[in-house]
């Protein structure tokens, strides 16, 4: 049988922005030493917005961002929606055998060209040159820059900016009382994640993890001596969900990452993380 105070506190919990799906995990949310957020959609609203597009070559900015928009059409990753939505109904070429290349970008063929938009890890890895003092102050100031290569030649760069929540500021100083550490993990570049790191007070950063790493990066916590909860809302996240010892999802992210949590947040608020935390204790702290 469920002890009362375990079936009133569930009943709590879902009037304070939660669900609890799994009575173990919540229990374990008293003991948590470390929560790990995942930084695009959970501290960050995941809206994305061109702020900069810049054409290196022969290029013109409105081609850049037409054939860019043309591959992004075919993905639901943030970035696609904002330079989609940049691009319009302006003439936006049809693309072809598009792929996606795993937490680094996408391709397709567009006009007879093989185009591809990737992250600057990519370029990094393929040796390719860019700008790079222009394309670093852009991530300084928490730009994410993806890059567009046609045919083999870097063609042009787009700057994205993203919204931080007001909430995440609140939910790291209320785990920051709590005496726990807090920890981002996100596939976006180093200086970008720095960036919103610095916003934040985050103690911890992991940036430019692919997303078949990130549950290798909550277990590298856990190992640490920790007690730890992952709170994150993409399909990409799921495992890291199902590693972590409180695996927490936002409401409003991905079936499969709702599905994959213990808890879920139902308002969508970081905050909420903490306000688990405080009834998990209320409720077990005493049940030793
Ligand atoms: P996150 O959820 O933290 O953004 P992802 O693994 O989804 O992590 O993406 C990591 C990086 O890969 C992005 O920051 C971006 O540079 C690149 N990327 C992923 N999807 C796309 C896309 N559709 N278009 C361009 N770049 C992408
Ligand atoms: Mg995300």
């Amino acid at each position: 049988a469920i002890p009362l105070v375990v079936s009133v506190s569930t009943t709590l919990a879902a009037t304070n922005g939660f669900l609890v799906r799994n009575r173990v995990a919540f229990e374990a949310a008293r003991n948590l030493k470390a929560v790990i957020f995942d930084k695009t959609g959970t501290l960050t609203e995941g809206k994305f917005g061109v702020t900069d597009i810049l054409a290196f070559d022969s290029i013109s900015e409105e081609e850049l961002l037409r054939t860019t928009a043309a591959v992004e059409v075919n993905s639901e990753h943030p970035i696609a929606r904002g330079i989609v939505e940049k691009a319009g109904d302006n003439n936006v070429p049809r693309v072809n055998d598009f792929q996606s290349i795993t937490g680094k970008g996408v391709q397709g063929n567009v006009e007879g060209k093989n185009v591809k938009v990737v992250s600057p890890g990519y370029l990094r890895e393929q040796k390719m040159d860019y700008p790079r003092e222009q394309i670093e102050e852009l991530s300084r100031q928490g730009k994410t820059v993806v890059f567009t290569i046609i045919d083999d030649k870097l063609a042009g760069a787009v700057a994205l900016g993203d919204q931080i929540r007001d909430a995440s500021k609140n939910a790291i100083s209320k785990l920051h009382d709590m005496g726990i550490q807090c920890v981002m993990l996100t596939g976006d570049n180093q200086q970008t994640a720095d960036y919103v790191a610095g916003q934040l007070g985050i103690d911890q950063v992991f940036a430019e993890v692919l997303p078949d790493e990130k549950a290798a990066k909550v277990k590298e916590v856990q190992d640490q001596g920790m007690t730890v909860a992952m709170t994150g809302d993409g399909v990409n996240d799921a495992p890291a969900l199902a590693q972590a010892d409180v695996g927490i999802a936002i409401g409003a992210g991905s079936d499969v990452a709702v599905e994959t949590g213990d808890i879920i947040l139902v308002q969508n608020n970081p905050e909420d993380v903490a306000d688990v935390i405080r009834l998990s204790k209320a409720t077990y702290g005493k049940m030793v």
